[in-house]
């Protein structure tokens, strides 16, 4: 931590004490070398970063997350607050895991895991931008390995694809 007086890397801590939030630490500290006085704020960092195909890394967001559910989601049963409890739910996990980083491939298969759950024709929408299915056959197999509920069998015609929408899903080329 430079001293913003004369920028010397050393000094000493006399005070520590958590910010009434609880989510930062703050520090008096008294600079080794001018004996300047200033305060630091240290923020607890639980950002997870998101690998992505191309082998760059972005900050995992949890809006982005929603947008991808909420597009799965569009036209379904599934309200807005089950998308918006869904991806608190991700996010909550990740942070719980203490995971420094995933890929789009494993945060992609968490989300059609829990709409596998939730929705069929979500989990169809969200697995076809995901998975990249590289005809139809192998996209009726995988609707053929899950259970078709009532009232969804027409899900294949009914699907529209918009794979811009689907951020983390459209990651995975
Ligand atoms: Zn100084």
């Amino acid at each position: 931590m430079k001293c913003p007086f004369c920028n010397f890397e050393e000094s000493k801590v006399t005070d520590s004490r958590m910010s009434m939030d609880g989510q930062a630490i703050k520090r008096r500290r008294e600079c080794l070398k001018c004996n300047q006085r200033f305060t630091t704020f240290e923020t607890i960092d639980l950002t997870v970063q998101v690998l992505k195909r191309d082998g760059t890394y972005e900050d995992f967001k949890q809006d982005k997350l929603l947008n991808g559910i909420m597009s799965a989601c569009r036209h379904t049963r599934v309200s807005h607050d089950k998308v918006k409890a869904l991806a608190y739910h991700i996010t909550a996990d990740l942070m719980a895991k203490q995971l420094r980083e995933i890929t789009t491939k494993d945060l992609g298969a968490i989300v059609m895991n829990h709409l596998q759950e939730i929705d069929t024709v979500a989990y169809i929408r969200f697995a076809c931008v995901y998975e990249r299915f590289k005809d139809i056959k192998e996209l009726l197999d995988a609707i053929d390995s899950i259970k078709i509920k009532n009232g969804d069998n027409c899900l294949v015609k009914n699907k529209k694809l918009n794979s811009g929408d689907l951020d983390y899903a459209s990651e995975t080329k």
